[in-house]
């Protein structure tokens, strides 16, 4: 059960507004737009991934205290996939390009032809 994060009242994932101390939990009066908000003093862009790529042209950055936008980049890192073998990289690069490969691989039946001549 979720429960809101000033006055710890039990409420919904939907809960636009907490019932006891009026705290805004939504943004826009709107059920599916979470509205994150700082736990401390410290800004909620320090942690998130829109500053950390310098792509967040939100008045309220580097300062912001509640957003909408916020994500986390712990939670980004968690989710980052292991690299696959180098083995696989180049397999599945070679098979993205297989245009490129192909062309190439004229050229250089091309070029020993001539050659060989
Ligand atoms: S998206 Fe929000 S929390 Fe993230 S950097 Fe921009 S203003 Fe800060
Ligand atoms: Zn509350």
């Amino acid at each position: 059960m979720l429960s809101c994060p000033r006055c710890q009242a039990t409420i919904e994932s939907t809960t636009i507004q907490c019932p006891r101390c009026r705290l805004t939990l939504k943004a826009h009066g709107h059920p599916g737009i979470p509205l994150h908000r700082t736990e401390g003093d410290e800004s909620l862009c320090a942690t998130c991934v829109y500053d950390a790529d310098d792509t967040c042209n939100f008045p309220q950055r580097p300062d912001a205290k509640t957003c909408t936008l916020y994500r986390s980049t712990t939670v980004e890192e968690e989710l980052t996939l292991p690299q696959p073998p180098i083995g696989r990289q180049i397999s599945f690069w070679l098979g993205n390009h297989r245009g490129w490969v192909g062309l190439v691989g004229l050229l250089m039946l091309s070029l020993v032809l001539v050659l060989v001549r």
